[in-house]
C-alpha cells in the first residue's frame, strides 16, 4: 500500500467515490500549496496532531512561501479509510499569515491504538494522504515498531534513510535533532542550501520549506506519526541555553536574541507539535512525556535550550570543570520532572528521547566531547542515579548529534569495568550529515571504554520492535547517500530484554 506522493485534486475525489469537503474556490486558479506535504505528531489515546503549510511557492527568499498576506481558510479529514469513504472527524482551521500558513490541528475523539488516514483542502486543493495512528490506551500493553533519527544536512546527501523510514511503515518516527542546518551553502556539496546563514524568520522559514520540498522526507512525514526535539543546528551549532558558540555572522546580543526568537518559532511553525508547544519570545516548551498504552513512555528531552555553556571551551578536551557538580545540561526543573516522570513507572520500557551522546567516551589521554554528556558528567551521574534509586526497570536512553551509529551500555560507575550495566543507549546515525561515511566498524575508544559494543560510519536509521518481553534495535545503514537510492541494509540487530540493561546480540 503505497500512500505517499498520493495527490488528490478535487474531482478525482468525488469520482472515488469519497466524501468530498466543501465546493472549491471559484476558478481554482491559485497553484497547489501542499508542496510541503503533511504530518502528524505527538499522538494521543484519543489524540493527534495534523500538520500541513500552504506554500505554492515555497523557495520563495521572503519565507512567505508565495502565499498572500491573508489568513485562509484550511478543512482537515480524518477517516479510517485511505479513500475517505466514511468520515470519523473533521473541521476548518485558520492558516495565519503571521504563522507562515501552518496548521497544527488536534483531531480529537478519536479510538485508542488505531491506524487513521489525514488529509486537507484549501484553495481548492486537497493535499496528499498522511498515515497516522492513535496510541493504545494506559492499561494496554500493544507492541509497537518505531524508527528514530537525526541530522539530515541537506548538502551532504540525498534523503534514502527517509525514504526506508517510510517503506518500514513504523507506528511512530522520533526525530532527535538537527532537523535542519543553518549555514550557508558550501562548495563541493552533493546539493546546496539556499540563501545565506540563517538569522531571520524568513531565513529559518525558507530552510524548512527547502528541506521539506524533498520527497522522501515528505514520504517519511506521511508514513506515521512523528515526535520530535530540536538540538543545535536548529539554532545554530553548538550554542548553550543564551550562549553562541561562535561570532560568525557578528550579532548584537539584541539580534542573537532575535534570532533564537525567530528559529524557535520557525521550528513549532514547521513540526507537528502540539499547541502547549508553541514559543513563547525566545523559548519554547518542548520536553514532554508521550505514552505508549502500559508498554512504553517516551521522556522528550530538551538539552540545548538549559544547558550551562560547555566546558573548557568546548570541543574534544581533558576538562576536570566536567566534572563540577553544579554543571547541568537539563537544568534543574527538566532534570526533576525526568525523575519524577520515571519515578511513576508509567510503562515497561522507559525510552529517554534526547539529543546527545549519553555513556562515556574517553580517548586514551582522557579528552571527551565537551557538548555531549561528558561535558556534564554529575548531570548525568543524577539521572542515572536517580532511575537506579526509583527502580527503573528498563531505561533506554535514544540519542543522535555524532553521525554515527552506536550501541552502548550504561555503567554505574564507568571507570571500572566490572561495575554493574545499569542502562542501554541506543544512538542513531545521521540520515545524511557527513555524506557516504568510510563503513569502519571499529569501535572508537573501546579500549578505554568497554562498555561501548557497537560503531558504524554510514548514514541511516535505527528501526526498533519493542514487546513486553524485549525491545529489538535493527541499525539500518544506506550505502550511499551521494547518489541517489543507495541500498538500505540493517548493519546489526541488538536486543535487550526485558528487566536486564544491556545488550544481546540478536
Ligand atoms: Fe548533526
Ligand atoms: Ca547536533
Amino acid at each position: 500500500m503505497t500512500l505517499h506522493r498520493r495527490t488528490f485534486i478535487l474531482g478525482g475525489l468525488a469520482a472515488a467515490g469519497g466524501v468530498a469537503i466543501a465546493s472549491p474556490a471559484a476558478g481554482a486558479a491559485t497553484p497547489f500549496p501542499f508542496k510541503l506535504g503533511v504530518t502528524s505528531g505527538d499522538p494521543a489515546p484519543d489524540s493527534v496532531v495534523l500538520w500541513t503549510r500552504l506554500a505554492p511557492s515555497p523557495l520563495n527568499a521572503d519565507g512567505q512561501g508565495g502565499m498572500p498576506n491573508a489568513d485562509v481558510a484550511v478543512d482537515w479529514q480524518v477517516s479510517t479509510s485511505e479513500t475517505f469513504g466514511t468520515l470519523v472527524a473533521s473541521g476548518t482551521v485558520t492558516a495565519h499569515y503571521a504563522e507562515a500558513h501552518s496548521v497544527h490541528v488536534v483531531a480529537g475523539g478519536l479510538n485508542p491504538d488505531a491506524e487513521y488516514y489525514y488529509r486537507f483542502r484549501a484553495q481548492g486543493f486537497l493535499s496528499p494522504v498522511g498515515r497516522t495512528r492513535t496510541t493504545p490506551a494506559v492499561t494496554t500493553a500493544s507492541s509497537f515498531t518505531m524508527a528514530f533519527a537525526s541530522c539530515a544536512h541537506y548538502e551532504t546527501g540525498y534523503y534514502t534513510a527517509y525514504r526506508g523510514i517510510a517503506n518500514d511503515r513504523p507506528d511512530v518516527v522520533l526525530h532527535l535533532g538537527d532537523y535542519i542546518y543553518e549555514g550557508a551553502a558550501r562548495t563541493g556539496q552533493v546539493r546546496a542550501h539556499l540563501g545565506a546563514e540563517c538569522v531571520s524568520l524568513a531565513d529559518y522559514r525558507r530552510r524548512y520549506a527547502q528541506y521539506k520540498s524533498d520527497p522522501d522526507l515528505q514520504a517519511a512525514h506521511a508514513a506515521a506519526p512523528w515526535i520530535v526535539v530540536p538540538d543545535d543546528h536548529e539554532v545554530e551549532n553548538n550554542y548553550a541555553t543564551n550562549t553562541r558558540a561562535d561570532s560568525s555572522p557578528a550579532l548584537t546580543s539584541a539580534q542573537w536574541v532575535a534570532r533564537r526568537t525567530a528559529a524557535y518559532q520557525a521550528y513549532y511553525e514547521n513540526m507537528p507539535l502540539r499547541p502547549a508547544s508553541k514559543p513563547s519570545g525566545n523559548s519554547i516548551p518542548l520536553y514532554r512525556r508521550v505514552r505508549w498504552g502500559s508498554l512504553a513512555t517516551f521522556h522528550m528531552m530538551d538539552t540545548r535550550q538549559f544547558r550551562d555553556d560547555q566546558a573548557c571551551g568546548d570541543g574534544w578536551k581533558v576538562c576536570s570543570d566536567a566534572d563540577s557538580t553544579t554543571r547541568t545540561i537539563t537544568g534543574t526543573a527538566e532534570e526533576a520532572w525526568l525523575l519524577d516522570g520515571l519515578g511513576q513507572h508509567l510503562g515497561n520500557w522507559d525510552f529517554i528521547g534526547q539529543q546527545v551522546f549519553f555513556a562515556r567516551q574517553f580517548d586514551s589521554t582522557g579528552a571527551a566531547n565537551m557538548d555531549a554528556w561528558d561535558g556534564y558528567r554529575q548531570s548525568r551521574a543524577r539521572i542515572q542515579q536517580g532511575w537506579r534509586d526509583r527502580s527503573v526497570r528498563n531505561p533506554v536512553v535514544l540519542s543522535g548529534d555524532v553521525h554515527r551509529a552506536w550501541a552502548n551500555e550504561l555503567k554505574a560507575d564507568y571507570s571500572t569495568s566490572t561495575s554493574a550495566v545499569i542502562g542501554t543507549e541506543l544512538v542513531c546515525t545521521s540520515i545524511t550529515s557527513d555524506g557516504d561515511g568510510n563503513g569502519s566498524t571499529t569501535i572508537p575508544n573501546v579500549a578505554t571504554n568497554p562498555h561501548l559494543k557497537f560503531y558504524q560510519d554510514r548514514r541511516g536509521y535505527t528501526l526498533a520492535s519493542v514487546t513486553p518481553s524485549q525491545v529489538k534495535a535493527d541499525f539500518r545503514s544506506v550505502a550511499k547517500v551521494s547518489e541517489h537510492g543507495g541500498a538500505i541494509t540493517t548493519a546489526k540487530s541488538f536486543v535487550i530484554l526485558d528487566g536486564k540493561p544491556g545488550l544481546q546480540t540478536a
